[in-house]
């Protein structure tokens, strides 16, 4: 005898658990199947370690700049096993904090290796169960783009979980995760180099604040190997030699394999509903994130549309408010923020200057300056910011910043955004004095 559910979720991270608890809101009988801990990527391999470890590197600069303000500075060091520790206990609380909110949501949670094997149909372990709905939301994993032995280097994940700082790291990739630990690992200590294929890290970006980005870490003292044409990897010793086309092979203690990520379709058993995968092995779905397959759903890195926690937590409320909530939202990630925890941090929101070019004529804002923070350092750190703005309707069109706290001013700017601001109507705004966010309402 099977057990019966309204909905079935297969994947607790942070698309399956929004939508999990929004439709037990909405009275459905819902349970979510999960095989590793609760919260999924974000949580436990994504996210929140990234920005705890990066907390962990800020210190660097703190610590640089320290003694110019009056501090006397002796002796730093980090040890990367107590941030382990630290970081690990975290994990262990949240986990705890998300099995407490999906038992107060009423959804019920069953540890195991989802397996569907028909329509309606999904087993888990001895376990069989059937739903009216079943929603796929089982993320991703790192790829490897086809270098030779790429495939031996290390994972963000592998970085995360390790207990020493490498003396010489390189890392294979520049886009998110590549800049991100490029940057957060040469804060820590590691001497740090990048391979990639392109002009300038993080394709897709604005392109000033790719070069900006490219300067600073520079500046900051890691190697940037652009236009790279990565041919293998091998292992040596306790260490690897990466072979770059041109070059002679070059010695690292550890590499990161920074090279995309992979939807997780394999071994579900679609096959048994007849659905059939997509480009790069992705769930193809429309704006309900509706299958072409009647019943089934999926949201998040799986369906591998803009692979963010905001955008996967979204189509699951979307999802669960249109199927059980009697709603009808379609949902599309249009002027969605984004950022990159780098040293110095990229905020982003709307099209680059590059993408608005081809709807129109343009007027662009910018503000370049040395931040304040640093300013008795004697350092060369810049902030750089930029307004896009169409010169027929004087909408802004886009709004990117390259400095410290970019993330923390480009989200409050994203309203703004989103409500259609005007160039008029932040010139009409007060500034705050002195902050670095204030030169957004000062540019002419
Ligand atoms: P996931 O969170 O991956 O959850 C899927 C879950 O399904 C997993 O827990 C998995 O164990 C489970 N599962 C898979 N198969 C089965 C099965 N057959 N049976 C049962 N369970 C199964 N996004 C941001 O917005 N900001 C960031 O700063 C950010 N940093 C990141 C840093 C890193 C290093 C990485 C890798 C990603 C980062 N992301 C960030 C992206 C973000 O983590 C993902 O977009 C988000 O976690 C996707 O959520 P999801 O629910 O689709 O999948
Ligand atoms: P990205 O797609 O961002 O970057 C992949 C990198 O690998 C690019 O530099 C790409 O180069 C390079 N690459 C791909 N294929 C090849 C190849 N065959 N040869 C050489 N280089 C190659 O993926 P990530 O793994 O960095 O991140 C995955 C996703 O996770 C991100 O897209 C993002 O959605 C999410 N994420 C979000 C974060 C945040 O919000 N702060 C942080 C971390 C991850 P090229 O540009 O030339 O194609």
């Amino acid at each position: 005898m099977s057990e019966h559910f309204d909905l079935i979720t297969i994947g607790g991270g942070s698309g399956g658990v929004a939508a999990s608890r929004r439709a037990a809101a909405h009275g459905a009988r819902v349970a979510l199947i999960e095989s590793d801990a609760l919260g999924g990527t974000c949580v436990h391999r994504g996210c929140v370690p990234k920005k705890l470890m990066m907390y962990a590197g800020q210190f660097r600069s703190a610590f640089d700049t320290a003694a110019a303000f009056g501090w006397t500075m002796e002796n730093e060091q980090f040890h990367m096993e107590t941030w382990q520790d630290a970081k690990n206990a975290e994990l262990e609380r949240l986990d705890k904090i998300y099995q407490q909110m999906l038992q107060s949501a009423n959804v019920e949670l069953i540890n195991g290796l989802a397996q569907i094997t028909g329509r309606g149909r999904v087993r888990v372990g001895a376990r069989e169960l059937s739903c009216t709905h079943l929603l796929i939301a089982t993320g991703g994993r790192p790829s490897a783009a086809p270098i030779a032995g790429l495939e031996h280097a290390a994972t963000s994940e592998d970085m995360l979980n390790s207990r020493t700082v490498p003396r010489r790291m390189a890392v294979v990739g520049a886009g998110y995760i590549g800049m991100e630990f490029a940057s957060i690992f040469s804060r820590l200590g590691s001497e740090v180099s990048v391979f990639f294929r392109d002009h300038s890290p993080l394709r897709g970006f604005d392109h000033d604040l790719r070069i900006r980005l490219s300067q600073a870490l520079e500046r900051a003292g890691l190697t940037l190997y652009a236009g790279s044409n990565m041919e293998s990897l091998t292992r040596s010793g306790n260490g690897y030699l990466l072979q770059v086309r041109g070059k002679e092979p070059m010695a690292f203690d550890a590499v990161l394999n920074a090279t995309g990520r992979i939807p997780n379709t394999e071994n579900l058993g679609l096959q048994s509903i007849g659905l059939e995968l997509g480009p790069g092995a992705a769930i193809p779905v429309n704006d309900y994130s509706a299958t072409v397959v009647p019943g089934v759903y999926a949201v998040g890195d799986v369906t591998n549309r803009k692979n963010l926690t905001p955008l996967a937590i979204a189509e699951g409320r979307a999802f669960a408010d249109t199927v059980f909530g009697g709603l009808d939202i379609p949902f599309q990630a249009t002027e969605v923020a984004t950022a990159v925890f780098t040293e110095p941090s990229i905020g982003t929101v709307g099209l680059t200057e590059n993408d608005a070019a081809q709807q129109g004529a343009l007027i662009i804002y910018e503000a370049d300056f040395r931040p304040m923070a640093t300013a008795f350092a004697q350092r060369s750190d810049r902030t750089y910011m930029k307004l896009v703005v169409d010169a027929a309707s004087d909408r802004v069109l886009g709004i990117h910043m390259i400095g410290n706290d970019a993330p923390e001013i480009i989200q409050s700017l994203a309203v703004s955004l989103r409500a259609g601001v005007t160039k008029r109507q932040f010139d009409q705004t007060i500034a705050i004095h002195p902050t670095t966010a204030e030169e957004f309402v000062l540019m002419r």
